[in-house]
């Protein structure tokens, strides 16, 4: 007889931060309550009252790519809470450098420039909660956009790269529209329909429905 595979799943959920209303996200191992903090671009204080209300024990924060909305608060966030930050690809360190500049710019307050303890590439592992993460980087949004996939669980988390009918902009002097779709098809999509994904703005959405009707990528 086979020992049964436990029922190990990952929870999510998602606390709205700063004006472009970005998504951080809290994802931790059902049983365990163990995860980490992805995104963490602003309003501390809110996202700590959401790690207390689920009782997380915050293992690392987590980032998708450097814009400011996904990045602000990290610095912050990693100070009270004593853990590291991992990711993203160091193609955005530029980014994650310029934050309180660009934050100026917006005429927004209290956003802090960040930086990784772990700077993440395409083909090593990230761990949330004892579950495994394979890494694909997907630049075209930003040059060191990287998307984090659990093929076990078949939940992605995307950043900005692909949201439910769209995809990020790539207006910026970084951008690459092309490359952005060419990661998409060529990484993710292959990776199935059924891969359910959190992304930076947005609701959630599933590759699968993506392909079939996001009008950027059919
Ligand atoms: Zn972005
Ligand atoms: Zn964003």
């Amino acid at each position: 007889m086979s020992t049964p595979i436990p029922d190990i799943r990952l929870k999510a959920a998602v606390v709205s931060v700063t004006p472009f209303e970005q998504n951080c996200s809290l994802i931790w191992d059902e049983a365990t309550k163990r995860g980490a903090v992805v995104d963490p671009g602003g309003d501390v204080a809110r996202i700590e009252a959401a790690i207390a209300q689920v009782g997380l024990t915050v293992e690392k924060i987590v980032l998708t790519h450097g814009h400011l909305d996904h990045v602000g608060g990290a610095a912050e966030l990693k100070a009270k809470l004593g853990v590291e930050i991992e990711g993203p690809h160091i193609a955005d360190k530029f980014l994650m450098d310029g934050v309180e500049k660009q934050a100026a710019t917006y005429g927004l307050e209290g956003l802090r420039n960040a930086t990784s303890d772990r700077w993440m590439e395409e083909g090593q592992t990230l761990t949330i909660g004892g579950h495994d993460f394979e890494i694909f980087h997907c630049p075209g949004h930003s040059p060191g956009s990287l998307v984090y996939v659990s093929r076990v669980q078949q939940f992605a988390l995307v950043g900005d790269v692909i949201f439910r009918g769209s995809i990020g902009r790539t207006d910026f002097p970084y951008g690459d529209h092309d490359a952005l779709i060419r990661a998409i098809k060529t990484k993710l999509f292959p990776l199935g329909d059924d891969i359910a994904f959190i992304c930076g703005h947005g609701g959630m959405g599933t590759f699968g429905m993506e392909r079939e009707s996001n009008p950027f990528l059919v």
